[in-house]
């Protein structure tokens, strides 16, 4: 289509599915015409894409449209849209409304299918429109081909909603029930990126491992088609649910070509009592033998974690069952979160007696115990050779050029910058908590 001269910029709040819709609604505005900028001053049109899963992922949204009010005065025709997790709930969205009129429209999770309809309103008038009739996201928009960033890496939704209803967890109410793409639109999809020379691709599905449920196919037949494809790539996939994560999927990781021997599988919790009150579908002994069993059939795997703390009801007790859990798995690293309140969630209604700040001490005491584990977890890496993808200069050193291995972790060596995009041999001479340190072989 003809540039129209219009500029449009969007920001992304939250996780990679969230950017992997970003990347399309990004993909649409080019197709219509639209320039994408890397600033709000510079456009025509800002998209803020939110994120509900915390509270202060929320509060960071509500400052950083407030402090758009300015830039709408000097500029009136500038177009202010919200869409994502956050407005897709009617008493976010009315709150938005209220508090900032200067908003142009407020969509939801299903924002792609509004957008023709919202830019066609927002260049008329300067009303907000609220989608309260929105459903939530559950179709693919397989003709709109995502606009993406870098060079290398690409996302790749395989499903969106999630059907678990964690009892702490907005995720389902924002965006809605499971549905999955068909394995053809992915492989097809993974074949042109790999053509392309993306080399480092990741499958995204907030329960990976119940991909294709109802349906005749599921995850480890999708990666198999995907193993099958010729080149050299690594096919990353998150999120892991420890309930439904197959030891026969596992089998065939090990054995794989591509797949990645990183496996982001979150506990939220070390305490029965408390994952059932999450209703979580597993119990921390079949979470350690799962765990176990992925390190003995892979053993060069990255095992990563999300944890939970203070959920409501838990005790200290509880919570010391978390901390034994964590020294138990040994995991290379965890993302750690205190419990935030999500209305209209099972969690929202039950008794929550523990303080923000005993929570906190908690918290404290988590990050200390995974900071001594992952302080030395990667050097049983070191004197080993691992296979790299060169990404970029590297993080710890500009002299350095830094790349991924197929354990997802940052690897960073000498080398020449002709070396982007390529799989280099590195042998590890040194491991920091956050990455290895190699020299090219
Ligand atoms: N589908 C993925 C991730 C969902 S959200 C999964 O099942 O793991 C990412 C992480 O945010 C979760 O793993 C959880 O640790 C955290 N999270 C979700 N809801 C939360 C809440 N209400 N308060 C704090 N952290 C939360
Ligand atoms: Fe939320 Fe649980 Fe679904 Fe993950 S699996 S998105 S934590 S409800």
């Amino acid at each position: 289509m003809d540039k129209n001269n219009k500029k449009a910029y969007v920001r992304t709040y939250g996780c990679k599915q969230n950017f992997a819709d970003s990347e399309k609604i990004n993909g649409f505005l080019t197709e219509f015409g639209f320039i994408i900028t890397k600033t709000p001053e510079e456009a025509d049109v800002i998209i803020f894409n939110t994120c509900a899963v915390r509270e202060n992922a929320e509060q960071r949204v509500f400052g950083n449209v407030g402090a758009l009010k300015k830039l709408k005065q000097e500029k009136p025709d500038l177009k202010i849209i919200l869409c994502g997790c956050m407005t897709q709930q009617k008493h976010i969205a009315e709150r938005f409304k209220s508090k900032f009129p200067f908003l142009d429209a407020i969509t939801g999770t299903n924002v792609l299918s509004s957008l023709p309809e919202i830019i066609s309103q927002t260049e008329k008038n300067t009303t907000i429109r609220i989608n309260q009739t929105d459903k939530a996201y559950s179709e693919f928009k397989e003709e709109i081909k995502p606009l993406r960033e870098g060079n290398f890496s690409a996302n790749v939704p395989i499903m969106n909603g999630c059907n678990n209803f964690c009892t702490y967890c907005v995720v389902p109410l924002v965006r809605g029930r499971e549905v999955s793409r068909t394995p053809e639109n992915i492989v097809n999809e993974v074949k042109e990126l790999i053509e392309e020379g993306r080399k480092d691709i990741l499958l995204l599905g907030q329960n990976v491992n119940s991909y294709g449920a109802g349906t005749d196919t599921d995850f480890l037949s999708l990666l198999k088609q995907l193993d099958n494809l010729d080149g050299e790539f690594i096919i990353d996939y998150m999120t892991s649910h420890p309930k439904d994560c197959k030891k026969e999927l596992i089998d065939f990781i090990a054995e794989s070509r591509h797949v990645s021997h990183h496996l982001h599988l979150p506990v939220q919790s070390g305490s029965n009592r408390i994952l059932k009150l999450m209703n979580r579908g597993y119990t921390r002994e079949k979470y350690i033998e799962l765990a176990e069993y992925a390190k003995k059939k892979i053993p060069d795997i990255s095992l990563t974690t999300d944890i939970l703390a203070g959920f409501p009801g838990e005790t200290y007790e509880d919570f010391k069952q978390t901390l034994d859990l964590v020294e138990k798995v040994n995991f290379d690293s965890a993302y750690t979160f205190i419990y935030s309140k999500r209305e209209g969630t099972k969690a929202a209604d039950m008794p929550d007696p523990v303080s923000y700040e005993e929570k906190s001490e908690w918290f404290k005491e988590l990050l200390d115990v995974q900071g001594r584990i992952s302080e030395r977890s990667y050097e049983r890496f070191i004197g080993k050779t691992m296979r790299v993808l060169c990404t970029g200069e590297g993080r710890s050193n500009q002299n350095l050029l830094t790349g991924k291995s197929r354990q997802g972790i940052i690897v960073d060596f000498e080398g020449d910058n002709k070396l982007l995009g390529e799989f280099v041999n590195v042998k590890i001479t040194k491991a920091l908590p956050w990455a290895l340190i190699g020299e090219m072989i």
